[in-house]
């Protein structure tokens, strides 16, 4: 699982975004993009904002990174917007008839300054988010919120998109160009654009109020994030901790000048292997106390308030635009398409996931017991004494595991991964190449199978203030071939805790997974390949976005990648086979734990959003919800409502946390895919996948595109074997037709 706050905003607003900047950024051509730039005066090219102008420098240019400052920001999103409205303005006063040429495919070719300056924002504010860039934020989300509904509630342009919709059947469009005027149409429709003046008016002003409460929700986690920390004094404190988390916690103390301590941070990233290893339950109970609190201690970043404001007026808005709740809103161009689907697939998963929880909590007392710890299992044991389960049952300790996954190695083996599947190459682009915002970044140069320059990877590894917890990807500038061949730019995000100077990074499996999830996500990026910008690379249904990317998580553990790339840090030598055979055994171990957290957050998302207009109070329906889902009292949600970031930073994943187990329905039965063929790296099956999924955007209907990958409809069988759970009867025949949570 992962934070994916900048996918967030590609996948999830990008019809949003392609309507409000026309496309994906693209170099722009240079009399149009900015204003004072023609005359040649040195005085008037010295004025220009540098995010205004055209990106410059290799391969049809890259984010000018260094050369502006946050202060750059505000005033070129200002001149920037400004900008868009005037080419939406002209597209909607063109006085010819609509033509698709003239409105749909005018909008793509619009808003390329915008996107470019939305991309160094959307940088600074996920990954630099100091007090002036917050500050920045605050003023500049409300204004972009209203940018938005102007272009959507724009009477001229939508009278011209309807036009051309309603004449969709007598023009000779491509299949794509079907899909982009379906889609402009509704995402008009359902942003209000058929809604009366004074409806309109309210709308507006409820989207700048709820995208104020973003930015205030995000930055209180955020500040909780960077500010709360349990130091840890004396070696005592250290108990239990493996060498390597000792040196994460001496280096976070050391950042936030306490040399000689060590810091447990309120990051996932810190408090996890604290929770996993430390054998101090006083501490352990400290620091899950401190995380699972996150937003919700009473005091100024306290995020209930928030929340409660947040969900009254989402109600609200969907009322206005015509659906029974927000969820009904938001699930309705989804491929579930309605909340009872979802729901429906949540509840077919709940029941055996709980069961295995009380199975695993079980296992864990039977040891503390025989350990004679006088203790029952409380939620900040668990990761304790599931790790002494799986030393007890399958052999296996995470830190016999541990020094053969070296980030460097590993980041080489997703690359290989990345040949075998796609034919894709990445070289190193020698430093000062390409300019970085951070000197942590990297970026890569990615080829194709003859050579063709596919566009670039910019890779951002380690934890820093400023930066949001978790790990994701960020499209810098997507694919199209509307003004010729414009080439991906995107990036991967993380927090991995940097050791000590000069030794390489050694990341736990988990980590390894997430790595390669981020990767998926950019490989569908970078597999891109459609004319229109609106419609490329990860710019589809929410539930369908995760896919690529859990499904890529799968090639981590195949041999090939094991042998060659994880290697041990020391000795040079591939990890054993047998340790291998003892992470295959353990594949399912823990899943209760796993898919109970989670769907405990999806859940709840789900019911927060379906209860309307009723006022809520946060803590009471957390508690309540729970309660009736008969919720083990082992463990917690996976993020707690005040700071469940995915749902109240944004619209994005709001009723729309079951993504995940959406997407992870289709990528296990997926991953059958290979293996009922030539396994893995079948390459048949492989270009199936590239030609239906990762290169096709959102051209074609998820479900169709699916489809035409597997030959059939995805069946939740492959998912309830995944995790180790028992395969309903009803979904054990391998050519019934029953699409993910249908019927169940
Ligand atoms: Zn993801």
């Amino acid at each position: 699982m992962t934070f994916p706050a900048p996918l967030r905003t590609t996948a999830a607003l990008a019809p949003v975004l392609a309507a409000l900047a026309g496309c994906a950024a693209q170099p722009a051509k240079p009399d149009d993009a900015s204003p004072r730039s023609s005359s040649g005066d040195k005085t008037a090219v010295a004025q220009v904002n540098p995010l205004l102008a055209p990106w410059s420098g290799p391969w049809g240019g890259v984010p000018p990174f260094g050369r502006f400052t946050p202060a750059d920001l505000k005033p070129a999103l200002e001149a920037a917007m400004a900008e868009n409205l005037a080419e939406i303005d002209r597209i909607a006063a063109e006085p010819a008839p609509p033509t698709f040429d003239d409105t749909i495919a005018a909008m793509e070719r619009a808003g390329h300054t915008l996107d470019r300056v939305t991309t160094a924002y959307g940088v600074y504010t996920s990954t630099m988010n100091d007090a002036e860039v917050q500050g920045i934020q605050r003023e500049m989300s409300p204004k972009l919120a209203e940018l938005n509904d102007r272009i959507f509630q724009n009477a001229k342009l939508f009278a011209r998109i309807a036009a051309v919709y309603a004449a969709r059947d007598r023009m000779k469009l491509t299949p794509e160009q079907q899909r982009l005027l379906w889609l402009d149409y509704t995402t008009f429709v359902r942003a209000g654009a058929k809604l009366d003046a004074a409806a309109k008016a309210r709308l507006a002003e409820l989207n700048q109020r709820l995208a104020g409460l973003y930015t205030k929700f995000s930055q209180n986690v955020l500040a909780e994030e960077d500010s709360q920390m349990v130091l840890l004094k004396a070696e005592a404190d250290l108990a239990g901790l493996p060498e390597a988390v000792r040196d994460g916690a001496a280096s976070a103390a050391a950042d936030r000048g306490k040399q000689g301590q060590w810091a447990v941070v309120n990051t996932r990233s810190s408090v996890d292997p604290f929770l996993t290893y430390s054998t101090r339950r006083d501490l352990r109970e400290k620091v899950w106390r401190m995380f699972v609190m996150r937003g919700d201690n009473g005091d100024a970043h306290d995020n209930n308030q928030t929340l409660a404001e947040i969900l009254k007026l989402r109600a609200a808005r969907a009322k206005l635009l015509g659906y029974p709740t927000h969820a009904h809103w938001r699930l309705e161009d989804s491929m579930a398409k309605t909340p009872e689907r979802a729901v429906a697939l949540m509840e077919a998963v709940w029941k055996p996931a709980v069961a295995r929880v009380h199975e695993e909590v079980a296992d864990m007392q039977a040891i503390a017991d025989r350990e004679k710890a006088g203790i029952r299992i409380a939620p900040w044991d668990y990761r304790f004494y599931a790790e002494k389960v799986r030393k007890a049952k399958y052999d296996l300790d995470q830190n016999d595991v541990k020094p053969y996954l070296m980030l460097d190695k590993l980041r080489e083996g997703m690359f290989w991964v990345a040949g075998e599947l796609f034919g894709l190459r990445f070289s190193p682009v020698a430093e000062g190449t390409v300019p970085v915002y951070h000197p942590d970044v990297r970026v890569w140069e990615v080829t194709d199978a003859q050579g063709k320059h596919v566009g670039l990877w910019y890779f951002d590894p380690y934890a820093r203030p400023g930066k949001s917890s978790g790990a994701w990807m960020n499209e810098y500038q997507r694919q199209s071939r509307l003004e010729g061949e414009v080439p991906v730019i995107v990036s991967n995000n993380a927090n991995f805790v940097r050791g000590k100077p000069g030794e390489p990074i050694l990341i736990s499996w988990d980590d390894a997974r997430t790595l390669f999830h981020e990767f998926g996500h950019a490989l569908h990026g970078l597999n891109s390949s459609v004319t229109y910008p609106s419609l490329a690379g990860t710019s589809v249904a929410r539930d369908y976005v995760e896919f690529p990317s859990q499904l890529l998580e799968q090639w981590l553990s195949t041999r090939p990648v094991l042998d060659r790339f994880a290697l041990h840090y020391q000795t040079g030598k591939p990890i054993p086979a047998e340790l291998v055979q003892k992470i295959e055994r353990s594949k399912t171990f823990n899943q209760g734990f796993a898919t109970v957290e989670y769907l405990a957050s999806a859940l709840v998302d789900m019911k927060l959003h379906l209860a309307g207009d009723a006022p809520i109070d946060p803590r009471r329906f957390e508690k309540e919800t729970l309660a009736a889902l008969g919720m083990p009292s082992e463990l917690v949600m996976r993020h707690r409502t005040p700071q469940f970031l995915h749902v109240f930073a944004g619209d994005g994943y709001s009723a729309g946390y079951y993504s995940y187990l959406w997407s992870d329905t289709l990528s296990a039965d997926a991953w059958e895919a290979f293996l009922e063929q030539g396994g893995p790296y079948d390459k048949a099956v492989a270009k199936r996948l590239r030609d239906n999924v990762f290169s096709a955007g959102n051209t074609v209907d998820p479900a169709d595109g699916y489809r035409a990958f597997r030959g059939r409809e995805p069946g939740i069988a492959a998912l309830m074997r995944k995790r180790g759970f028992p395969v309903p009867a009803s979904a054990a025949a391998p050519d019934r037709q029953d699409s993910p949570g249908g019927g169940r």
